[in-house]
């Protein structure tokens, strides 16, 4: 059923909205309407956004907002909220949250009892997870990997004891690096690399762990752009060592917050207590 939204019938409420990733067109009509109608719209870089926004005649006021700002634009969110306006909330590129920013503001709206409405659609993990072919559940969106090499070595490890498909974003200059570890840590494993997606050289790369770094080499043209990439499951099993971390982190973390139970697991095992923290929550410690 769907449902109209006439002029100034918002409530006030945070819409997180959902832009393209590479194709305008993928800018719902609803999307359109709800920025349309919006008080506000706080924008990662209101430049970028302004170009798409002004091809759909959307006008609103735009206020920049980014992971340097959001913990201090929080509170003027929930004033606006309590002026009675209405804000959306969007990213460069995809849906807000999903390796950008906005968890903050979201969780103080959450938290103040002003409603939190999803406006979905485009976002380069369920794009790449979508077109894989590997089963979605179980699955375990990782989201970037540390830039630092021993940190990344070790979340990997992390990431690589779990069985089910793995989803990574990478950044141009660090994919064939996560390509050769994947070439290591991962041999045999089915690997997607879904680069530009919805873009002109949007492309699709099915290959099997152990022959990534390789690919790259041959053409480096294949480096440039953006890039999920989706990790088939394991077909071995996993050691008992790994397995038993697992155990000890799940069942501290039923009895205690999960800094403390990453912390005590990392004091049994020696695994980063960081990365711990993250294989618990999906998110990195504040
Ligand atoms: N919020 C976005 C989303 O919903 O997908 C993700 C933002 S994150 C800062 C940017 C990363 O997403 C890129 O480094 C890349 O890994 C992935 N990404 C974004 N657009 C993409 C595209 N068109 N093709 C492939 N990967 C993309």
């Amino acid at each position: 059923m769907s449902q109209d939204i006439s002029i100034n019938s918002l409530s006030p409420a945070l819409y997180v909205v959902a832009m393209p990733i590479g194709q305008w067109g993928d800018l719902s009509p609803r999307a359109i309407e709800v920025l349309s109608q919006v008080d506000v719209i706080l924008a990662e870089d209101t430049r970028v956004s302004g170009q798409i926004l002004k091809s759909v005649g959307v006008l609103t006021r735009m206020v920049s907002f980014n992971s340097h700002s959001e913990v201090g634009k929080a509170g003027k969110v929930i004033e606006s909220l309590e002026r009675g306006n209405s804000l959306a909330l969007i990213s460069d590129a995809g849906t807000p949250t999903i390796s950008d920013p906005g968890r903050f503001v979201v969780s103080r709206v959450i938290e103040c009892g002003y409603s939190v409405i999803p406006v979905p659609g485009p976002c380069a993990l369920t794009a790449a997870l979508s077109v894989s072919g590997f089963p979605v559940t179980p699955s375990h969106f990782f989201g970037f990997l540390a830039s630092k090499s021993s940190t990344r070595d070790q979340e990997l490890d992390v990431a690589l004891a779990f069985a089910g498909t793995l989803i990574f974003y990478e950044a141009p200059h660090r994919i064939v690096d996560l390509g050769k570890r994947l070439d290591t840590k991962a041999v045999g494993r089915s690997v997607l690399f879904a680069r530009e997606l919805t873009k002109t050289h949007e492309q699709l790369i099915r290959i099997t762990a152990g022959n990534c770094e390789n690919w790259f080499i041959d053409n480096p043209d294949r480096i440039r752009g953006e890039f999920v990439v989706v990790l088939g499951p394991s077909k071995t099993k996993r050691s008992t060592c790994e397995l038993a971390t697992d155990q000890l982190l799940n069942m501290l973390s039923r009895e205690l917050p999960p800094s403390k139970a990453a912390a005590l697991t990392s004091e049994i095992t020696g695994i980063p207590k960081r990365t711990l923290y993250r294989q618990l929550t999906g998110k990195s410690e504040a």
